[in-house]
């Protein structure tokens, strides 16, 4: 097992890197160890790709000092890096679609040994590379007919038939499904224990907090701190990299909370459902972020789904002071209440559906009723108008929305719930799989429909995201309320106490 005192595999110092006006990198340094897996942490635009190009030998440092292993490293381009023992895997693959899996395994090697391979010896030889590595992959299929995940496997696979010294993986997992991520996190097991070091690029802190050993944290093409993992928090990491201290990462109210002499919204009495949950009061303001916290189990989901219509419940919900009630959620819908759910693929998108058509599916009705034969003009613009406000990274409004990134999908649940117009805004773990930097800007936009009017239930399970954004918090525990707490009383201990059902 290597230990964080070896001799580091890679040593970087004194890097920088300035393009045009732009300094990407300034002072940067590095100590990347064999056999470990190191985590290069940093927001959008920190300067992450321009340091592993540096690697990779694509850009040449302005400045700066390299080594790797034992000698002076300044590959020339990336298979010139690949002969010196460091291979990488870009965001954006390096594949020939039009060769073998096979013939791209074996392709960054030396031509004149390739010339001579013959090929049941490289279909032999990738065979070997491929099954040990666990992959599900025909090494005689061509490589653009294959997922794009499937391509990144193959991408690693070659990075490691050329025996590697130093693995990059910039973002790998950021288009893989869950079962293909856990293949990739077998992969790295079995690079580390060939005593590979593995520099490691993701912005997602689970994932990171499980494969790590070293996090260097980087900010405004800066090294800030390198720590190991069992040193560190998720928060602690996040203060880091943005560069603010945790009580300044959730957006401050711009406006005053509404006061308790304004009438409710929203309100609910004595809901109950047998089984679930029972006897829930509580009501919220216009502009007024209500938190609700439970653990798992607690039935706070649940009481969602009765308050959208999805399942039934008793007792009363007033909305503006009037009796209602919601039979399904059309009817809440057509009331003014929009529920963004915890799991967006399910429920909040159709993947293999455009940007545009999932944005505008919720508010449809409102286009079709009032302007006929315009209504898809108005369509666009109006889903148009909610990528910018949002900022949502789409190539166009045609895109499938199952091509962007998770945190994108969760802007547009959201747009597409915003263009209703909603008086009641439920969200359930709006942030749930969404990489920080996207949090952050969900968080903005939360922030800003209170200040615009609308009422907010919040429902998260992360204890800092209710404690950072609500104004008041619900407690449930088991099904039942366990208390309301106002902001002045938040603490975690506070609310933990009554999550547990120990008040
Ligand atoms: P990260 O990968 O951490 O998101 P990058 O390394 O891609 O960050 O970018 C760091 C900074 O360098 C950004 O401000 C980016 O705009 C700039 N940058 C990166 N590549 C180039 C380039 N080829 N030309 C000009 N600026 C660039
Ligand atoms: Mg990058």
């Amino acid at each position: 097992m290597a230990t964080a005192d070896e001799e580091p595999v890679l040593q970087i110092r004194d890097v920088n890197k300035v393009f045009g006006v732009v300094t990407a990198l300034n002072g940067m340094k590095l100590d990347v160890r064999r056999g470990r897996v190191h985590t290069l942490l940093g927001e959008n635009g920190a300067g992450k790709s321009t340091l592993m190009k540096i690697l990779a030998g694509v850009y040449q440092p302005t400045s700066g000092n390299i080594r790797l292993d034992g000698a002076n490293y300044h590959p020339s381009n990336p298979q010139d890096a690949a002969r010196l023992g460091l291979t990488i895997v870009f965001q954006e693959l390096s594949l020939c679609n039009n060769l073998t899996v096979a013939e791209n395994i074996l392709a960054t090697r030396e031509p004149a040994v390739a010339g001579f391979i013959n090929d049941r010896a490289l279909i032999r030889k990738s065979r070997d590379i491929v099954a040990e590595l666990g992959l599900p992959i025909d090494v005689t299929d061509k490589v653009g007919d294959l997922s794009i995940a499937q391509r990144q496997l193959v991408e690693i696979a070659k990075g490691l038939s050329i025996e590697a010294k130093v693995v990059v993986l910039d973002e790998p997992t950021s288009s893989l499904s869950d079962n293909e991520a856990e293949i990739l996190f077998s992969i790295i097991e079995r690079l580390k224990a060939r005593n590979v070091a593995i520099i490691y690029i993701s912005h997602r802190m689970e994932e990171i907090m499980r494969l790590s050993d070293d996090i260097t944290v980087i900010r405004d093409g800066c090294y800030v701190t390198t720590r190991q993992r069992e040193d560190v928090t998720i928060e602690e990491l996040i203060a880091l990299m943005v560069g603010r201290s945790m009580d300044q990462i959730y957006p401050p109210r711009e406006v005053p909370a509404p006061g308790a002499s304004l009438a409710p919204m929203f309100s609910v009495e004595g809901l109950s459902r047998e089984g679930e949950f029972k006897d829930i009061t509580f009501d919220v303001r216009a502009g007024e972020i209500l938190g609700f916290f439970g653990l798992i189990g607690s039935g706070r989901s649940e009481v969602m789904n009765a308050l959208f219509g999805v399942k039934s419940a008793t007792g009363t919900v007033r909305l503006e002071g009037e009796p209602l009630e919601i039979r399904s959620p059309s009817e809440a819908i057509d009331h003014g209440i929009a529920f963004v759910t915890e799991n967006r693929k399910e429920q909040g998108l159709v993947l293999s559906q455009s940007v545009e058509s999932n944005i505008t599916m919720a508010a449809l009705r409102r286009f079709a009723a009032r302007l006929g034969f315009m209504k898809h003009r108005v369509e666009t613009a109006s889903a148009l108008v909610e990528v910018e406000r949002l900022s949502i990274k789409t190539a166009n409004l045609d895109t499938p929305a199952g091509a962007l990134s998770g945190g994108n999908q969760q802007k547009i649940v959201l747009a597409k719930w915003l263009l209703t117009e909603p008086k009641v805004l439920i969200l359930d773990e709006p942030t749930r799989g969404v990489d920080v930097g996207a949090k952050f800007e969900i968080y903005k936009i939360i922030r800003q429909l209170a200040a615009e009017g609308t009422a907010i239930l919040l429902i998260s399970s992360e204890l800092p995201e209710v404690l950072g954004l609500s104004d008041r918090v619900v407690v449930m525990n088991e099904g039942r309320l366990a208390a309301t707490v106002t902001s002045d009383r938040l603490t975690p201990e506070t609310i933990m106490t009554f999550a547990t059902g120990q008040h």
